[in-house]
């Protein structure tokens, strides 16, 4: 069985096909420039790698050309698009909505619509792939939706409630939600199968370290909490992005500077986070070669993510009443030594330690860090939302 993963952003089309009797990724590419004079796909297969201009006016026309990539030329991966079983879709926010991966109709693609009005940089675009997907592949194939808020619905309300009039989440759907879904999902069920435990056996704390970051507490399976809010802009300090800031900084700048509302918001998405504080790059990359050169500020970025992460830790171990495992995951969590190392380091008294010499190495599946005496698991575990979405495709269209 082959499953195509298709994740859509306003002018963007990003897709795998997953092989699901191995798992192993059959080809992959992304579609840029959508709507925008200059698109290009470009398509990896069969070892080899094509970049190709087209015009893509909408998605329709993007899926048209994934499709001829995948069926013709030195990239044919399968003879007939009707060896595509099915087609598992990323969707950013399900809100309240969806509570579950779900089977796509007319209905569910107006209510992923509907929920624009919270989610507006990404669900329309998820619904102009989907009904771009439904035009090219036919009506035949199963498409699933697999949203990024779905694992964190099982928070509870004192969770996810802000301490706003109650009308705000009556009326306008304002409460925390979640996002990184599908990547603390994919870890956490990684991290027990390789424990040798059962989900419902386990208190993890899930860290999503990349250019966007969030943090999970994972209590035997169900996400309790979760550190991104109503939108990914909260909790940790991220590449552009702020995370936590006191809500009155932003009507007191909005005085000092004249900027309104979409404007600010803009800025504490893309201006703020290791940018905005180093005034280096929003890349931690850079901010270690800057650190390590002697620039405070880079320095004093890295110092604020490391904080902020003990700090998560040690409430999300206080919300689960206990910690068995801690996971580091997406780009930084999976790649930064010394970012993990420092966290660890000041958690000693939650009985985590960990192994130096394991913590240097590199690019295996799953990474077990733990210390010789450690009571708390530490692993490093490489995401794959991809496979997740796959994955949850097949149960939710085949019922495998
Ligand atoms: P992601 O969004 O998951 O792709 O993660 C991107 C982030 O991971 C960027 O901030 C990168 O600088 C960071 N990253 C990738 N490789 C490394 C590395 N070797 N050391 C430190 N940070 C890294």
């Amino acid at each position: 069985m082959k499953i195509l993963v298709i994740n859509c952003g306003s002018s963007s089309l990003k897709y795998q096909l997953i092989n699901m009797e191995d798992e192993s990724v059959i080809c992959k590419g992304i579609c840029e420039r959508i709507g925008i004079e200059g698109s290009f796909i470009k398509h990896e297969a069969n070892d080899g790698k094509w970049t190709v201009e087209v015009p893509f006016p909408t998605h329709t026309e993007a899926f048209a050309k994934v499709v001829e990539m995948m069926t013709t030329g030195e990239g044919k991966v399968i003879d007939d698009v009707k060896e595509v079983s099915a087609i598992g879709h990323r969707v950013a926010h399900g809100a309240e909505s969806f509570k579950e991966s779900t089977l796509v109709d007319d209905e569910v693609i107006a209510e992923i619509g509907r929920l624009g009005a919270i989610a507006p940089l990404h669900n329309p675009a998820h619904v102009l792939g989907l009904n771009s997907a439904k035009a090219v592949f036919g009506a035949d194939v199963p498409n699933v939706v697999v949203f990024d808020t779905v694992f964190h619905a099982t928070m509870p309300r004192k969770a996810y409630m802000y301490a706003v009039p109650y009308e705000w989440y009556e009326d306008h759907k304002v409460r925390r939600y979640g996002f990184h879904g599908t990547s603390h999902k994919f870890v956490s069920l990684t991290a027990a199968e390789f424990l040798g435990k059962k989900p419902e056996e386990l208190k993890i704390v899930t860290c999503h370290l990349g250019n966007g970051s969030s943090i999970a507490a994972v209590d035997g399976g169900k996400v309790v909490d979760t550190s991104m809010g109503f939108s990914p802009l909260a909790g940790l300090l991220m590449g552009t992005r702020s995370g936590d800031v006191d809500p009155s900084v932003v009507s007191f700048i909005a005085e000092k500077t004249g900027m309104n509302g979409t404007e600010l918001s803009q800025y504490l998405n893309k201006k703020c986070g290791f940018l905005g504080v180093s005034g280096v790059s929003s890349d931690c990359r850079d901010l270690e070669i800057a650190a390590g050169e002697g620039n405070d500020r880079a320095a004093l970025t890295l110092e604020m993510l490391v904080y902020q992460i003990q700090k998560f830790i040690g409430s999300y171990t206080a919300a689960m009443n206990g910690l068995d495992c801690i996971v580091f995951t997406g780009g930084i969590g999976e790649n930064s030594a010394s970012t993990r190392a420092k966290v660890c380091e000041g958690l000693g008294w939650f009985g985590v330690e960990i192994d130096a010499e394991q913590n240097s190495k590199r690019g295996l599946a799953v990474n077990d860090i733990t210390g010789a005496n450690g009571k708390v698991k530490v692993l490093v575990v490489q995401t794959n939302e991809e496979l997740m979405i796959a994955r949850d495709t097949k149960r939710v269209a085949f019922g495998e």
